[in-house]
């Protein structure tokens, strides 16, 4: 049995992650909500939730002692496009929000899961993989990282995480990502719309479907601590693709599909100074990690989805 705290329960990965959860453990799985993003439908009615904004320590000690909570899922964050846009409202969520729950985890004795991502590495390094963000989701990110390493070394708090690549799924829209148009553009041709694509052809980024990242999510927080040589932050990877190759994909099973161009210079820059693709060894010598997905299986089980939604 587990006790669950989903922090930012309502987004992408939450959304999801927050049914899993309660899919496969008996205990309280509570969805942390903040007004104005409350769970709605089977995520209301399926088991208990919180009004829980990262920002206010006592909120986030107050649902954990009131539900017992064992495991902290840190989901809330503005994403890469949205952080640029709002840097000081990032660091405000990403920092002073991480620290908030590290100090409930070290006086409450919970395990923390905080999600990073590809966003961690930058600018002038893009193809040696280092980390060294331009972005303010970077940095938020890296430092993210290093404050979680230090708990775990210095506090012993039980802190994990993966650096998610950008994750595809058709159930909740992205919150403004870099890799949002490798979500859209099946909406656009499932809906049989023409796709106006943000990102240039030529540029790769790293990309997952949602089944193979919640189960991550839930692998890592269930690996063997005496295994782990790492904590913060594994790459986990499946696949890496430019727009071209996805609507290629695409067009296999919808032939009359159309993509043009018309890229977003700062999604565009952001895009480029990731890498174009990640060595995940260490995830999967130190638990495990292997992905189910490709981009053809994905795009035939995307597809179908947003078929069925959209009575296509
Ligand atoms: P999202 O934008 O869809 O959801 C973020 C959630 O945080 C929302 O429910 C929002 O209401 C909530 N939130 C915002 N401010 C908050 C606050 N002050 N207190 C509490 N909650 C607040 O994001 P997502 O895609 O679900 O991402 C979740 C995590 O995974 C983030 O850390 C993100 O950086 C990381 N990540 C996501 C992806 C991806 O492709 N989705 C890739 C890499 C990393």
């Amino acid at each position: 049995m587990k006790n669950v705290l989903i922090i930012g329960s309502t987004g992408q990965i939450g959304s999801e992650l927050t049914m899993k959860l309660r899919s496969i453990y008996n205990g309280n799985i509570v969805a942390g909500y903040i007004p104005g993003a409350e769970p709605k439908g089977e995520l209301k009615e399926s088991g208990p939730s919180a009004i829980v904004d990262i920002t206010n320590e006592q909120q986030i000690a107050e649902t954990v002692s009131k539900y017992n909570i064992d495991t902290i899922y840190n989901l809330a964050a503005l994403l890469s496009a949205v952080a640029e846009a709002k840097p000081q409202l990032a660091w405000k969520i990403g920092m002073g929000g991480l620290f908030n729950v590290l100090e409930v985890a070290r006086e409450m004795g919970c395990a923390v899961f905080t999600p990073s991502s590809i966003g961690v590495f930058g600018n002038n390094t893009p193809k040696d993989k280092i980390r060294n963000p331009r972005t303010m989701y970077g940095v938020t990110k890296v430092s993210g990282e290093l404050l979680s390493d230090y708990y775990h070394i210095r506090f012993g708090v039980d802190t994990r995480s993966v650096r998610f690549p950008g994750l595809i799924s058709y159930v909740t829209p992205p919150g403004g990502g870099t890799t949002d148009y490798a979500v859209d553009i099946y909406y656009s041709a499932v809906k049989g719309e023409k796709f106006e694509c943000p990102i240039a052809a030529g540029t790769f980024m790293d990309m997952m479907y949602m089944p193979d990242g919640l189960r991550a999510a839930i692998e890592i927080m269930e690996a063997n601590p005496d295994k782990l040589i790492h904590r913060n932050s594994f790459n986990i990877a499946s696949m890496s693709f430019d727009p071209e190759i996805i609507y290629n994909n695409i067009k296999k099973y919808m032939p009359d599909f159309h993509m043009e161009y018309k890229v977003d210079p700062l999604r565009q820059a952001i895009a480029e100074s990731w890498p174009n693709s990640l060595d995940d060894t260490c995830a999967r010598e130190e638990w495990g990690w292997k992905p189910e997905y490709d981009l053809d299986s994905m795009t035939q089980d995307m597809l179908a989805k947003l078929k069925i939604r959209f009575n296509k």
